[in-house]
């Protein structure tokens, strides 16, 4: 109906690192999010506000095409977008410091790493190809190869198909067990507020609102 007033459609990771904070923050917001196991969709009472849960992954497509006026996303998986992709992406709105993470390269225990020299003429797995590379080429290495992968990156050196492995680590548990140590940390992430580029004035009104409910309610969090 043309009498409904505009509503802010927001992405959102359903299940996962980056639901469960997200999930916190906007009932800090006063924001109460009905998420049940099968609903891809929710909507918020106390603000004009619908809720789209997705696969993390899907969030930066979302927002770039306009599908979705905002999304709450990792820093790891809007720069991996932005890097990839042609055309427009989604702008950061805010940076919200919940669900930090590095993104690391890591090499087997027993090679002396000295710097990101060691990695010219060698194969690295990660599903981070954009990200990678940057890194690589920043720090001057110019024929390394990446190898695509979109999981178990831990196995490929054992397996022979890559020498190094570059992906998220967090207590380096993982690494340890599969014979493998943190070399560079390429990467620092959190969770960002993203927004579609070209919000019109309505719905930038509508973001800058719930931008503002979020700086309150993580302000006072970390008081
Ligand atoms: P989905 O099913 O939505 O695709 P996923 O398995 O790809 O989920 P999660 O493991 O839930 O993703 O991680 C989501 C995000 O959480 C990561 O992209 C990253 O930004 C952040 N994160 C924070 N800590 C970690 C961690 N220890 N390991 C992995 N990701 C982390
Ligand atoms: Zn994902």
């Amino acid at each position: 109906k043309e009498t409904d007033s505009p509503r802010l459609r927001l992405a959102v990771q359903k299940k996962g690192r980056l639901a469960d904070d997200t999930f916190d923050l906007l009932a800090k917001c006063g924001l109460k999010v009905r998420h049940g196991r099968s609903r891809l969709f929710a909507r918020i009472d106390e603000l004009p506000i619908d809720v789209l849960l997705v696969r993390d992954d899907d969030i930066p497509e979302l927002v770039a095409s306009g599908a979705a006026d905002a999304g709450i996303v990792g820093g790891n998986v809007f720069e991996e977008d932005r890097l990839t992709r042609d055309g427009e992406g989604a702008v950061i709105a805010d940076a919200l410091g919940f669900s930090r993470c590095r993104l690391c390269v890591a090499v087997a225990k027993g090679e002396a790493y000295a710097g990101p020299a060691y990695f010219s003429g060698k194969k690295v797995a990660t599903s981070y190809p954009g990200l990678l590379q940057s890194w690589l080429e920043e720090s001057g290495v110019k024929d390394a190869q990446i190898v695509l992968m979109h999981g178990a990156h831990e196995i490929a050196p054992r397996l022979g198909l890559a020498d190094a492995i570059c992906d998220i680590v967090s207590t380096g548990a993982t690494l340890d067990t599969n014979g493998l140590k943190v070399a560079d940390t390429i990467y620092r992430s959190e969770a960002l507020l993203i927004a579609a580029p070209g919000l019109d004035v309505a719905k930038a009104e509508m973001l800058g609102a719930l931008k503002g409910r979020m700086r309150g309610a993580l302000a006072s969090q970390h008081a």
